[in-house]
């Protein structure tokens, strides 16, 4: 079945319609054959019954006689038949009478005593028996076997004929399947040829020849249609495609983008989440680890030193007055400055100490490894030393200092916030002790950091409340002991906390900026008394201001006194301005500037405490002051000590030669207004002459005549001084 299958159509359809034409011939043939071999036995059988009828009444007669040999004579006649092979007369008892034999046939081939019935078909002998009857008389029977050589020859006819006739038919089939076979297969060949071509090349163009009404026709004509609906299919779907391919290469960037912009994202996201973590330990500013890594790290190394049963030290520093130099040379000088300072800490430590920035200008110094309390003391120093250097940026030159505040686990607390408020507070301390110094925690300094606190809150509400007054101390002249000015200074008193001396509220208010404000208060106070005074005639006394070097960093300095003079309607030149060196001058070049225009317009200016503090000898040639006013602290112990003598007097030749007037504050004592009147000084204040007087009281004193003043201030000068 599978080597058929495997057939091609023409094969097929040839083979098919071969054995179908040889399966009709030779059933047609064998029926024919059939057929007249069977007539054939019916007229051989004709003849032997016609032969045996023509024998019967000689060979009846011989039987009645018993003539055998009549009888042999009578069969001889059969000799002329030669398809007869042997016959048999049988005696009506059934014995065999007489008997013939064809001459080539050898006795005993054919057996006499036939029984004379029909033989099969197959044999190749036809045998009868026919009974010998005359006139109804039964005489004896008689047997005849005749050959088939007859039909043998009508066989082979019969084969002659089929075969010529199936080979005729077979080249005819073969002719008519070949033509069939060409109408059917060339149109199935060219759709064949025209399908590979297409699945080879893709070619929907392609039309096959041949279409017509029959079905091959329509095949072809449905093959053709089917092919131009394919062709508006494959450039549909070839449109179909480069949309595709467009949108799928429209998507493909837009997923790239989207892609690389994730990965961007995720980088920043991951950089974010870096960046995040780190500032949630990190000060952005600096660097520097923060207060929350600090405590961490202060917490383990408490319990590690509470393990180890060893000490640790806390320095809390600060800058000393930082809030100044910010606030006049502007924040991003402030962090310029934070910067470098938080270099120069970090340069002072080691590897496994912390330096912490908290805030502001406020930093924090773990140290877990120290022996004795004294190493911190050491660090202490040496970073004092090291942020006092020097620091320039732009060209300007700066001096920063710091304050140090230590406290010592376990002997300053155990908790680590009991540690950082101790060491904080020892920070005061050492801030009290004149900045630019450290101090260990001592359980009494609890209360002043607490009263330094308490003190900024009230100065806070205290200008509202009226708190402030003005005092104001004569100035007098070593020549003619007239008074030539006063000088104002504030006084503070609460309800509360009682009188606080300025020594101790002043510092705070620097710090804490209150001075701006307070500053202008004092101002305008003393300016408006003054003019007051000059225009009711009471007298025209200079007043004399102090002013701060964290008022004079404000760019409107300036305007505001020249607004405060507008407004009390003072003269300039009844105006004095005492500047007080304890502050470092963050920007000398504007400072100088400011006092040059108000020298000009004609204010009186003077350096206060010289020889303390921040006093530069460059500051001398550079503000053009017109007076300097020699520091209490010189005075004090003149004439008897001869360095602050020495000092004192080089001062005023110091302060002549360049221009100025030299005035010595706190003189108490008669022996010290003469050393200050031999050594050439200009002018005198202190108590020897008279207290800081209220304004009241200062306007009684300008009320006296001049002679009456003189007489005042010479009743303070003992009796034996006078003579
Ligand atoms: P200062 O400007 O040097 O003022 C002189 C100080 O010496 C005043 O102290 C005054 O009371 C004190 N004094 C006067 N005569 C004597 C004396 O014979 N012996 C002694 N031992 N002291 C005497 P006070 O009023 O306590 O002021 C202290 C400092 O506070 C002032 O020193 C000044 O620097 C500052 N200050 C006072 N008022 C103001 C102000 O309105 N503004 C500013 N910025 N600072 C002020
Ligand atoms: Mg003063
Ligand atoms: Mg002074």
């Amino acid at each position: 079945m599978a080597r058929f299958s495997s057939l091609s159509l023409q094969q097929k359809i040839t083979g098919m319609m071969m054995l179908t034409s040889i399966i009709v011939l030779v059933l047609t043939c064998t029926v024919l054959m059939l057929n007249d071999i069977s007539n054939l036995r019916k007229s051989l059988r004709t003849d032997l019954i016609t032969v045996s009828q023509i024998l019967g009444p000689n060979i009846a007669a011989a039987l009645t006689l018993n003539d055998t040999a009549t009888a042999v004579q009578t069969l001889s006649f059969l000799s002329s038949q030669p398809h007869i092979l042997a016959a048999t007369i049988y005696s009506p008892d059934g014995r065999a009478f007489a008997h013939y034999l064809r001459d080539d046939i050898p006795d005993g081939t054919v057996p006499i005593n036939a029984t004379g019935e029909s033989v099969p078909l197959w044999d190749d002998h036809f045998d009868i028996m026919e009974p010998i009857v005359i006139d109804g008389q039964k005489y004896g029977a008689m047997y005849i076997r005749s050959d088939l050589m007859v039909m043998k020859a009508r066989l082979i006819w019969y084969g002659v004929v089929l075969l010529s006739i199936l080979m005729g038919s077979l080249i005819l089939v073969y002719a008519i399947a070949s033509k069939l076979q060409r109408l059917v297969t060339d149109p199935i060949l060219r759709l064949s040829k025209a399908a590979t071509e297409v699945a080879k090349n893709n070619n929907y163009a392609l039309q096959v020849a041949g279409e017509g009404s029959d079905e091959i026709g329509r095949l072809i004509g449905t093959f053709n249609k089917m092919m131009n609906e394919i062709q508006i299919r494959d450039s549909e779907l070839a449109q179909q495609h480069v949309i595709l391919e467009e949108n799928i290469a429209e998507r493909t960037h837009a997923l790239k983008t989207a892609n690389q912009q994730l990965a961007i994202s995720k980088e920043r996201a991951e950089t974010a989440a870096k960046r995040m973590t780190w500032q949630a330990y990190h000060d952005a500013l600096t660097d520097l680890p923060n207060r929350t890594m600090l405590n961490d790290r202060l917490d383990i190394e408490l319990a590690h030193a509470s393990r180890e049963k060893k000490q640790l030290a806390i320095l809390f520093l600060d800058l000393d007055r930082f809030k100044i130099i910010n606030d006049s040379l502007g924040h991003s000088f402030g962090d310029q400055l934070l910067r470098v300072v938080a270099q120069r800490l970090q340069n002072c430590i080691r590897d496994d100490d912390t330096v912490a920035r908290l805030g502001g200008d406020e930093f924090m110094i773990l140290l877990p490894n120290i022996s004795v309390a004294e190493d911190a003391g050491r660090v202490a120093k040496k970073i004092i030393e090291s942020v006092s250097q020097t620091v320039v940026f732009e060209d300007q030159e700066l001096n920063v200092t710091t304050s140090v505040g230590i406290a010592i686990y376990p002997e300053d607390g155990s908790a680590s916030d009991v540690l950082i408020k101790n060491a904080d507070t020892s920070m005061y301390r050492a801030k009290d002790k004149g900045r630019n110094a450290y101090a260990f925690y001592t359980a009494d300094m609890d209360q002043a950091a607490i009263n330094r606190l308490n003190l900024e809150q009230h100065m806070r509400k205290a200008i509202e409340k009226n708190e402030f007054t003005l005092v104001y101390q004569p100035k007098v002249s070593t020549k003619t002991h007239q008074m030539v000015g006063v000088e104002a200074l504030l006084r503070w008193e609460t309800a509360e906390l009682g009188v606080i001396p300025p020594s101790e509220f002043i510092p705070i208010a620097e710090e804490s900026g209150l001075i701006i404000p307070l500053g202008e208060w004092v101002l305008k106070t003393a300016c408006r008394n003054a003019s007051r005074w000059h225009r009711d005639g009471i007298g025209s006394v200079r007043v004399a201001v102090n002013v701060s070097a964290r008022q004079l960093d404000q760019d409107y300095i300036g305007s505001l006194i020249e607004e405060t003079l507008d407004e009390s309607g003072l003269q300039p030149g009844l105006l004095e301005l005492e500047i007080t060196e304890s502050l470092a001058m963050n920007d000398v070049e504007s400072t100088a500037a400011t006092l040059r225009h108000l020298n000009a317009i004609g204010i009186h200016t003077s350096i206060d405490d010289f020889g303390t503090g921040y006093s530069s000898l460059n500051y001398l040639t550079r503000f053009k002051l017109d007076n300097l006013k020699i520091d209490l602290s010189f005075i004090r112990n003149i004439p008897h000590n001869p360095d602050d003598s020495a000092m004192a007097s080089a001062i005023i030749s110091l302060a002549h030669k360049l221009g100025m007037n030299v005035i010595a504050e706190g003189v108490e004592t008669l022996a010290q207004l003469e050393f200050l009147t031999e050594n050439d000084c200009d002018e005198v204040q202190g108590e020897l002459f008279s207290e800081p007087l209220s304004a009241a009281k200062l306007e009684a004193l300008l009320n006296s005549s001049s002679d009456q003043m003189i007489e005042i201030i010479t009743d303070a000068i003992p009796e034996q001084a006078k003579q």
